[in-house]
């Protein structure tokens, strides 16, 4: 409770904090309380095969519905619980329930290859991640490669024990990608000691291919990076058939976005790619 009062000064005060500071206590007090009341879920993206159309997995997302302020952004309430400390438990249950959804699919007979759950700045840098992620594994009895942890570029530079931290990750088993790709200041030199598997390319270079000739060129040399690094990449925020296309052309199978299916409820993904479907 002391403590709970001490940050408060903090917060108050923060310079991060944006806009209304009485609506952010507010926000911040019905998050606390949403996981128990039920007003969080997970939406899943699909991730698809370019070529094929074939599920290769799904991105958990998280939503908050609130009864008090409608749908809220997870570029909203991230940050806070970010700053408020509450991302911790959060984290632990995104993880906890993207992992029960996976082997509640499987039991109604869709098995989906792999789910991506984002992992934010202040539970990676806390360590500890990988004792936690297996913990759940234990628990709901995924198997570690059906895991895929994303974390940013921004995450991975900003941490000073990344290369440790990333290191037990890889040895619990579970795969890992690198978010937004392309935004950050990653050194290829440090890339290169990573054990990560996947580069995701950011959306905000996909966006406005085959117009941008610079788009254009970042894509492609990200792609030819993966390459050559034997890592798989995948595009974020595909919305149309012409930028397939070209991420085709250009050597990338993987993508993620509109153009095969905007974030789902659990029941959805079931239904559009469950067995009936591929009998
Ligand atoms: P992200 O991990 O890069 O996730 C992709 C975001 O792009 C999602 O936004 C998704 O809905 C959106 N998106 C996907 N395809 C398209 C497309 O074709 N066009 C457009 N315009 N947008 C597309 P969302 O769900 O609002 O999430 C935003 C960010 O919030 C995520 O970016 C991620 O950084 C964070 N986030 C979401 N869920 C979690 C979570 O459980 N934990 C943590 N730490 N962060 C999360
Ligand atoms: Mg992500
Ligand atoms: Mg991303
Ligand atoms: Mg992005």
């Amino acid at each position: 409770q002391a403590k709970a009062r001490g940050r408060n000064g903090y917060r108050f005060y923060a310079p991060a904090m944006s806009g209304d500071g009485e609506l952010r206590l507010r926000m911040e007090a019905l998050l606390r309380r949403a996981i128990d009341k039920d007003e969080i879920h997970l939406a899943y993206q699909p991730q698809v095969e370019i070529d094929s159309g074939r599920l290769i997995g799904v991105e958990a997302l998280l939503r908050w519905n609130s009864p008090e302020l409608g749908q809220v952004a997870p570029s909203s309430f991230i940050p806070l619980a970010e700053d408020t400390g509450f991302i911790g438990q959060l984290g632990q249950w995104v993880l906890q329930e993207a992992c029960r959804q996976m082997v509640a699919w499987e039991a109604r007979g869709l098995a989906v290859p792999k789910i991506a759950v984002n992992l934010s700045v202040r539970q990676f840098e806390r360590g500890g991640m990988a004792a936690a992620v297996a913990g759940v594994l234990q628990d709901t009895g995924l198997a570690p490669q059906r895991l895929q942890l994303e974390v940013t570029e921004s995450v991975i530079m900003n941490t000073g024990d990344a290369l440790q931290y990333v290191n037990d990750l890889h040895a619990v088993g579970v795969c890992l990608a690198i978010d937004d790709f392309g935004t950050g200041y990653s050194s290829l030199a440090y890339l290169k000691q990573l054990p990560v598997q996947t580069l995701k390319i950011d959306r905000s270079f996909i966006k406005d291919i085959p117009q941008d000739p610079d788009d254009e060129a970042i894509a492609i040399a990200i792609i030819q990076l993966g390459k050559s690094m034997n890592l798989s990449v995948i595009a974020e925020g595909v919305e149309r058939e012409d930028q397939a296309a070209f991420l085709l052309r250009h050597g990338c199978n993987l993508a993620q976005g509109y153009l095969y299916g905007k974030p789902l409820a659990h029941g959805e993904i079931l239904a559009r790619w469950g067995v009936e479907q591929n009998a």
